[in-house]
């Protein structure tokens, strides 16, 4: 059984073509700009069978066309991965494209599994600095670099994901070393910049935590295209979502 906190369905921005996209529940990073930060605590959720996942697929199947399929997402979906891979299995078995969008912490044998057994990765880089991942996430950013080196060296498809949040990721230093990082990257396909925006407030507050970054109003177009416009520089790879 797998813990899950909900899903969308005719989703488009997590993956390609039109999605299933199942949030799981529990994630061990602390993200400051998180907007599902209900999808943290490990407690909670709900337990699906792989068989309700499937049945689930199935329902939305006729809506998938050639792209489409099913994205793991959460939380961390990997944090349940000894759960998912079952699953994963299961859904390939059945020809349906699976998806994972990842904080890339983990890297474990499961995890590795897991991978066989993925269509597409969204590997999110947060910070390439390890002192402000660090205060933005409370985990350091080592693994999830190790992890793109991983899908990178086995050719896995994957698209890197970054949150442009004003004043803590898009500084022009901190693009740079994103892009430093890119290049050694061979198979590199494609980087997707999010904007942040600041939906989840009201989700901090009814979990009685302050927000931490209250205050801090959504990205703009001109922020964002700000960081597209230092990384077109050296890419033309670049995809805006949301
Ligand atoms: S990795 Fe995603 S789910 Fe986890 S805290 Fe960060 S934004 Fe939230």
């Amino acid at each position: 059984m797998i813990k899950v906190h909900s899903y969308e369905t005719f989703a488009t921005q997590d993956g390609p073509g039109i999605r299933l996209v199942i949030f799981l529940q529990g994630c061990m990073f602390r993200c400051m700009y998180c907007h599902n930060p209900d999808t943290i605590p490990l407690m909670g959720g709900k337990e699906y069978s792989a068989e309700d996942i499937l049945d689930l697929a199935e329902r939305q199947k006729e809506y998938f066309g050639m792209k489409g399929g099913i994205t793991f997402s959460g939380g961390e979906p990997l944090l349940q991965a000894k759960e998912l891979l079952p699953i994963l299995k299961l859904l390939k078995g059945k020809g349906f494209n699976t998806c994972l969008d990842t904080n890339g912490y983990f890297l474990s044998d499961e995890v590795k599994e897991c991978l066989k057994y993925t269509d597409y990765v969204l590997p999110d880089i947060k910070q390439m600095n390890p002192e402000k991942h660090l205060q933005l996430t409370g985990k350091e950013n080592q693994p999830p670099i190790d992890f793109v080196k991983y899908l990178d060296a086995e050719k896995k498809n994957y698209w890197l994901r970054y949150v442009v949040v004003p004043g803590y990721t898009d500084g022009e230093e901190d693009v740079k070393k994103l892009w430093t990082f890119i290049q050694t990257l061979p198979n590199f396909q494609r980087v997707e910049l999010l904007p942040y925006h600041n939906l989840g407030t009201s989700k901090w507050e009814e979990m009685g935590r302050p927000y931490p970054l209250k205050g801090l109003a959504a990205c703009t177009r001109e922020e964002v295209d700000a960081v597209k416009h230092i990384l077109s520089e050296y890419t033309d790879k670049i995809f805006i979502r949301g």
